[in-house]
């Protein structure tokens, strides 16, 4: 190296802005002493962390490495071209593309270079466990596109395979979309390539938030089958905020002009950078054990709260996630979250399928295990964390509280996120 590594200063930073600091060291603080399972979080590490807090920020490089419109990028394309061999090798993909600011970037990219305004797709229902980017009206996907609504089978809680079918023959759409962020159980991405065939439509994986079990080989794969995989990079994955694009090589065109300069400016290059470190990680042994151990924590969390009264959604779990239907128990998503919140257990309610209450109020919470699966903890602790969320939710008036927060700390303390540097575990 023949310059000096001029990295994140904390210390410059806390003498210039202690507000900002502030936030900076609470935050991590908070991130440290609860209970974080909301499902699309993770606890990234300190060599991402670093790739984000570099100089690379400063560089405008729209365009692909080789074809920038900008002077000087020599050096930020060999980032993004280590990042996109590394993409492909660990998906098996054709082709990638690193530069969505984010999951709702990529899905927006994906719908430019496949549609036009008016056309029709077809997506999961959100209150069965879709996205807002698969048609809610309050998105561009809803506003743009005519999105047409499938949903779960109300007897299995499973995706309708019979209902995709018959809604793709009767509407015949541009683009067939699977994937959301509230689907526990895996997708049968062959039965998906085989309705898309019949019908003419492109198959869209959205693999946001299980994408990071594919990179592990922890459960299949949907590259093979889909022509267009997006996902984010920051969930089970445990990369930078971001989201990235992976294609068969005849839709790599079409896909790059739509990410640039159809839908974004320049990218972000110190977040495609930490793409790149993140696959790096991605491609060892211990990333698969940690995408083992994160699914069978999933499974032994989502077994103790059925214990507890809370009933699995679609029978269990295949995956990082759970939904909960907490009917039975007589108490709403929006009070269990509340309860867990204040004795530091950290997760959503959630709407379940076919759910009588309102989205605001919800019968369901979701809960998720990436989080303290790469704090280290295994099955026994999800067993200490079930019991502390069924006292938490029944304890309407707060008189518990204290016991369930002692409980969260001994579990933290045993498993510290970001050690302190020495610590061993
Ligand atoms: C998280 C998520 C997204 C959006 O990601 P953002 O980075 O928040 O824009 C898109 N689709 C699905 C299925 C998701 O779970």
């Amino acid at each position: 190296m023949s310059t000096p590594y001029w990295g994140p200063d904390f210390d410059a930073l806390a003498a210039f802005d202690p507000d900002i600091a502030g936030v900076v060291t609470d935050e991590l603080d908070r991130l440290r002493s609860g209970l974080q399972l909301i499902a699309s979080e993770n606890f990234t590490s300190p060599a991402v962390l670093a790739a984000l807090g570099s100089t690379l920020s400063n560089k405008y490089a729209e365009g692909y490495p080789g074809r920038r419109y900008y002077g000087g990028c020599e050096v930020v394309d060999r980032a993004e071209e280590i990042g996109i061999a590394r993409a492909k090798e660990l998906f098996g993909a054709e082709h990638a593309n690193l530069q969505p600011h984010s999951g709702a970037n990529a899905n927006l990219a994906v719908y430019g270079a496949f549609m036009q305004p008016g056309d029709t797709f077809l997506a999961m229902a959100l209150p069965h466990g879709g996205h807002l980017t698969h048609g809610a009206k309050v998105s561009f996907s809803g506003k743009w596109f005519n999105a047409v609504p499938y949903g779960v089978a109300e007897k299995t809680e499973h995706i309708d395979y019979d209902q995709v079918r018959d809604l793709a023959r009767e509407h015949r759409p541009k683009m067939i979309i699977c994937g959301g962020s509230a689907i526990p159980r895996l997708i049968d991405f062959p039965v998906f390539r085989e309705i898309a065939d019949e019908v003419g439509a492109v198959l869209m994986v959205d693999a946001a938030h299980f994408i990071g079990l594919v990179a592990g080989k922890a459960i299949p794969s949907p590259v093979p089958y889909a022509d267009v995989v997006t996902f984010t990079t920051h969930k089970v994955l445990r990369g930078p905020r971001g989201g990235a694009i992976v294609c068969k090589a005849e839709h790599a065109k079409a896909i790059d002009k739509a990410a640039f300069p159809m839908m974004q400016g320049g990218p972000l290059m110190h977040a495609v950078a930490a793409k790149a470190v993140n696959f790096k990680e991605c491609l060892t042994p211990e990333y698969q054990a940690y995408t083992r151990q994160v699914v069978a924590n999933a499974q032994a969390l989502t077994e103790g709260l059925a214990t507890e009264g809370l009933r699995p959604v679609a029978g269990g779990t295949d995956t990082h996630l759970a939904l909960l239907d907490l009917q039975e128990t007589g108490v709403t998503g929006v009070d269990a979250e509340t309860r867990c919140g204040a004795a530091g257990i950290v997760l959503n309610k959630n709407a379940i399928p076919f759910d009588p209450q309102p989205a605001s109020v919800a019968s369901g919470i979701r809960v998720g295990s990436p989080a303290v699966t790469t704090q280290g903890m295994t099955e026994s602790d999800m067993k200490s964390i079930a019991s502390l969320i069924g006292t938490a939710i029944r304890d309407v008036d707060g008189s518990r509280t204290a016991e369930v927060a002692a409980g969260v700390r001994e579990l933290v303390g045993a498993h510290p996120a970001y050690p302190e540097p020495g610590r061993t575990s």
